[in-house]
């Protein structure tokens, strides 16, 4: 999958278009989901142009992939999650209807949510 620099998240990334930030540092930046599918719905993105998880794993340095999981579990601390717990996912794909080619997790929280799908 090729990336493509006018995707939406790029567009925030850039600063072209508002988010609801929550934690931005070097390697990350995360933002309230704007169609929360939970009470606390974060999506965490790489500073980096890789469409999916699959190009991300493939091709990101590993000091990118460290900061960026590190990112996601200081903005899950951040949005008070850590005790109550909370779901990662991560689409790639169409068979996972992945919308938006920035790599991207979302974190879900503040709902018992059962098992998996
Ligand atoms: P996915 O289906 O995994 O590609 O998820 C894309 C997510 O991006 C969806 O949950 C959308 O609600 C969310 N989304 C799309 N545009 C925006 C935006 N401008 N700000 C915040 N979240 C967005």
């Amino acid at each position: 999958m090729t990336y493509d620099k006018t995707n939406i998240f790029a567009k925030i990334l850039r600063g072209e278009i508002p988010c609801n930030k929550i934690y931005e540092d070097e390697h990350a930046l995360a933002f309230f989901d704007i169609t929360p599918a939970a009470p606390k719905h974060v999506l965490v993105i790489p500073k980096g142009d890789y469409a999916s998880f699959n190009d991300f794993a493939a091709h990101a340095p590993q000091s990118l992939v460290q900061g960026f999981f590190a990112a996601i579990q200081k903005t899950a601390a951040i949005c008070n999650l850590e005790e109550s717990g909370y779901r990662l996912i991560t689409n790639h794909g169409p068979d996972a209807a992945q919308t938006v080619h920035h790599f991207h997790v979302h974190i879900l929280g503040g709902i018992a949510m059962g098992h998996l799908l």
